[in-house]
């Protein structure tokens, strides 16, 4: 594995829709000083791009094939991880749930995944040390992360929340949530799972604070090292 040894640290944040990655990634790495991708941005960037490009979103090799187009680009701000398409910034089209729920019936395709991978993984060799969420972060995309941290919170909390961020109706967005996190976890390829050695925090009845907190304490001792 070759790409491990040009890596810098990395520390892996995975869980379910809505339940705080990208807000817990954003301060973990003001606090650490490294960068952070969203490897949904990844998904979200070619679901939304197929989908305006008409590509046939049942067709595995159509997708794959757009992914390796060479006018895709990943820019982690501090803010967010945006996508740039053919030099037009498509972040602000990928964050609807519709969005989310293509790149949640795409993502099922091994061919797709591996199209994606190497990308996600240079983000870490480009920039010697990384915070990466997601879903199969600490299990397949970086196995050997030196931090890995797995959050959850009731579906209820986590729907509230994102209904709150995108001015949507609760139980639409807790019933499509459902149905993402069930296709999430149960497809056959790099399913959503809790890493071995994960800290696993429920952060329903936590502030983010306290949230960040918790991975800081978890992950700076081992990044240390
Ligand atoms: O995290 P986010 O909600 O932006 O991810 C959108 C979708 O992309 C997820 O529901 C999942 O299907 C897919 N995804 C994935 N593996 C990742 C990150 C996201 O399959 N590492």
């Amino acid at each position: 594995m070759k790409w491990v040894e040009k890596m810098g640290y990395v520390i892996t944040i995975d869980g379910p829709a809505a339940s705080g990655k990208s807000s817990v990634s954003r301060e973990l790495s003001k606090k650490l000083g490294i960068p952070w991708v969203s490897t949904g941005a990844f998904y979200r960037g070619l679901a939304y791009v197929a989908q305006q490009m008409k590509t046939d979103l049942d067709n595995p090799i159509a997708l794959s094939e757009l992914c390796f187009s060479k006018t895709w680009k990943i820019v982690m701000t501090t803010e967010k991880t945006q996508v740039w398409f053919d030099g037009v910034d498509v972040t602000d089209k990928t964050s609807h749930e519709d969005v989310g729920n293509i790149a949640s019936k795409i993502s099922h395709f091994p061919e797709v995944r591996q199209s994606l991978l190497d990308h996600q993984r240079n983000c870490a060799v480009e920039n010697q040390g990384l915070i990466a969420e997601g879903r199969d972060c600490g299990t397949v995309v970086f196995p050997l992360a030196e931090a890995k941290i797995y959050l959850t919170a009731r579906s209820e909390d986590r729907a509230s929340r994102r209904a709150q961020e995108l001015g949507l109706d609760k139980d639409v967005l807790k019933a499509q949530q459902k149905q993402r996190d069930i296709q999430d976890s149960t497809r056959k390829v790099a399913p959503m799972q809790v890493p071995a050695e994960a800290l696993v925090v429920d952060t329903s009845e936590l502030t983010l604070e306290q949230v960040v907190q918790k991975a800081y304490d978890f992950s700076w001792p081992k990044v240390q090292r």
